[in-house]
């Protein structure tokens, strides 16, 4: 989705859903889509003029019921947020328990139509009509792969 056309589908949206498109939520979508991997509030609210952390989780809120963000979860008590497939691609993350890094991560297409696959198979014999997945790695991030040992 290109710039423009994101921020249109953005509006058009909240409309439907009897918001606006305030320059906060503009700034919030803006950063998100800027990002390449989910960002917390703190990332998110990082800089000059920012506006108080409880806005942010509010304005966020109402993009996240509208469809437009979504939640990535993690074990870390805080949050991360991205914008949703509809509006960027299918993709999965790579979450470093280690230091809490959030890296996004598109497989191949021929991989991910063979996982596609083995997950329909996975639903299909538990009477679940899939539509889509969520999968993310766990693990260790390179760099606490190949860093020095911290504890
Ligand atoms: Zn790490
Ligand atoms: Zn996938």
């Amino acid at each position: 989705v290109i710039e423009d056309e994101l921020h249109d589908i953005v509006a058009g949206r909240l409309r439907e859903g009897g918001h606006r498109y305030t320059a906060m939520r503009r700034r919030l979508i803006e950063t998100l889509r800027t990002a390449d991997r989910p960002m917390s509030v703190p990332d998110l609210v990082r800089g000059r003029r920012s506006p108080p952390q409880s806005s942010a989780y509010r304005n966020l809120g109402v993009l996240e019921r509208s469809g437009l963000v979504r939640r990535v979860l993690t074990d870390e008590g805080l949050a991360r947020y991205e914008l949703t497939e509809e509006l960027t691609e299918h993709h999965h993350h790579l979450i470093c328990v280690r230091c809490g890094r959030i890296e996004d991560v598109a497989i191949p297409p021929g991989l991910e139509r063979s996982i596609g696959r083995t997950l329909d198979v996975v639903g299909t014999e538990a009477g679940f009509a899939t539509v889509s997945h969520r999968l993310d790695l766990i693990g260790r991030c390179r760099a606490c792969v190949l860093g020095p040992v911290r504890e």
